[in-house]
């Protein structure tokens, strides 16, 4: 399997090569030539295994160059016991007949984040021996706060790597940020950046189309790379836990076999929801793909008029690692969409860069409307479905789950349609346990880890482990910075 970019498809690339890169040179997204298809058969052979052998199988279609031994055992150093709190990994809980939760937070840093960043940094560790690459990579990323922890500690003491995270400096939740400024590992640095989520992810961006820099990092051993959604070695992870959820709804009696589900994903960089759509065009039977934002609506809008407009306010809100007014990922879908137009795709771009805004081809627009459903869900919304939740099926949702919850019910109740779906929960509440309380009439403490004790208190949800074992860690890193600024402490990181 071949991989190209979303701008230029002359060139191809061996997916170790692909991982490697994280971006393409040209700016663009690199993406698989073709899509493998999956049928019945195969479903019901998934069924049987476990989440470990389930990814490996996956991956496997589209790592060609990795052998299934390898894959096996980077899903069993990612998903095993000593990082994850159950042997399901990535668990559907039952709602109701027609409601189901998929659980993707049961990892080390109790965000979603961690399916694909304890995956991640193996695939680039055996990239770098399968391409014979001496130099050190060098991870840069920008986190609106779960992607940065899960990073960190993806990365942390993986040989022949360092690791750099950019947040944005009142963007974060207390527990996010505690999390970070106490990351342990030798190769590893935080620094937070005055701005906000795309501030951060612009310079990010900007570091890495800088030829002056790759060339001094060059000379001093080091290339850069990208452990941000953009690498396709975050997307690819992701696909698994669609086809598990659907397997396991199946396994348990809870849907037929071929039966069509819909699946509901809060969405910042498009990233998540995009693994959705690969795993329905590898063919999983998906109906709709429901897109939930919150205030930060420039996807609802998107999907429903094709026209993308990041000219707008940009919104503070309680599920910060959706406040994103520039869904990289979307790059991957249009370009799809376009049935691997690179030049079309270069031209949104390019208007998206300079104007802030693009408007799609009918033909996408038709394409869109067939596969995504976008809603989005306003501050007050998500702290009401936060307490109806607990309140009516004692199932206790972070903010980010609550958007998809509302935005679900919002689809409910516009279209009519009584297709099973699942909605994707991405955090524990605990990372968000301020909004959590206050949601569910609690006030909450000031100290943010007094909270998750007292979260446990009123819940008797149990508190991850992890989070627990924040209190007495020692806070690492202070470092702020201008946006402007963030070149430099590149530069000085890699002295
Ligand atoms: C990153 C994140 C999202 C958004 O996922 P994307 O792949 O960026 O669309 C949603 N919820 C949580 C908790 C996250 O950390």
């Amino acid at each position: 399997m071949k991989y190209y970019s979303t701008r230029d498809t002359s060139l191809r690339y061996d997916a170790a090569e692909a991982i490697q890169m994280g971006l393409s040179r040209d700016g663009g997204l690199l993406t698989p030539m073709e899509i493998p298809q999956i049928d019945e058969r195969f479903l019901r052979e998934m069924m049987t295994l476990s989440y470990q052998e389930r990814t490996a199988r996956v991956m496997g279609f589209y790592l060609t160059d990795y052998t299934q031994e390898e894959l096996l055992g980077f899903a069993e150093n990612a998903y095993g016991p000593d990082k994850y709190d159950t042997a399901a990994v990535a668990p559907v809980r039952t709602v109701d007949a027609k409601t189901h939760s998929l659980e993707l937070w049961h990892g080390p840093t109790s965000a979603f984040k961690d399916m694909a960043l304890q995956m991640l940094p193996q695939l680039l560790s055996a990239a770098l021996r399968k391409t014979g690459e001496e130099k050190t990579a060098c991870i840069l990323v920008a986190t609106s706060g779960d992607t940065g922890k899960g990073a960190l500690e993806g990365f942390a003491d993986v040989p022949q790597t360092k690791i750099m995270v950019f947040y944005p400096k009142d963007g974060v939740s207390a527990i996010q940020e505690l999390q970070m400024v106490t990351q342990d590992g030798a190769n590893v640095g935080v620094c937070s950046v005055v701005g906000n989520f795309d501030d951060a992810q612009s310079g990010v961006k900007r570091i890495f189309s800088d030829l002056k820099i790759r060339e001094i990092l060059a000379e001093r051993g080091y290339f850069l790379s990208s452990a941000n959604s953009i690498n396709w070695g975050r997307i690819l992870p992701q696909v698994v836990y669609y086809i598990s959820a659907y397997c396991d709804l199946v396994r348990d009696g809870r849907l037929e076999m071929g039966a069509k589900v819909n699946f509901c994903v809060p969405t910042g960089n498009f990233g998540d929801i995009l693994a959705a759509y690969y795993a329905k065009r590898m063919g999983l039977p998906v109906n709709m793909l429901i897109c939930a934002s919150n205030s930060n609506n420039v996807l609802t809008d998107f999907l429903r008029t094709g026209v993308y407009d990041r000219n707008r306010p940009f919104h503070t809100t309680m599920s910060p690692s959706m406040d994103i007014l520039i869904s990289s990922n979307m790059e991957r879908l249009i370009f799809d969409l376009s049935g691997g137009n690179d030049a079309e795709v270069r031209g949104y771009m390019k208007s998206l860069s300079e104007e802030g805004r693009y408007e799609v081809s009918d033909a996408i627009k038709a394409a869109l409307a067939a596969e995504y459903w976008g809603g989005c869900c306003g501050e007050e919304d998500c702290a009401a479905t936060m307490a109806a939740y607990w309140k009516n099926h004692h199932y206790l949702i972070d903010p980010h789950t609550a958007v998809a919850v509302n935005v679900m019910e919002q689809y409910r109740a516009a279209t009519g349609d009584e297709t099973v779906t699942v909605f994707v929960s991405t955090a524990s509440p605990y990372k968000f346990g301020d909004s959590v309380l206050e949601a569910i009439g609690e006030q909450p403490v000031e100290n943010s880890l007094e909270r998750l004790e007292q979260m446990h208190a009123v819940t008797g949800v149990a508190v991850p482990r992890r989070l627990a074992a924040l209190r007495g860690k020692e806070r690492r890193f202070h470092q702020v910075c201008e946006k402007l600024e963030m070149e430099e402490t590149v530069l000085e990181f890699l002295k």
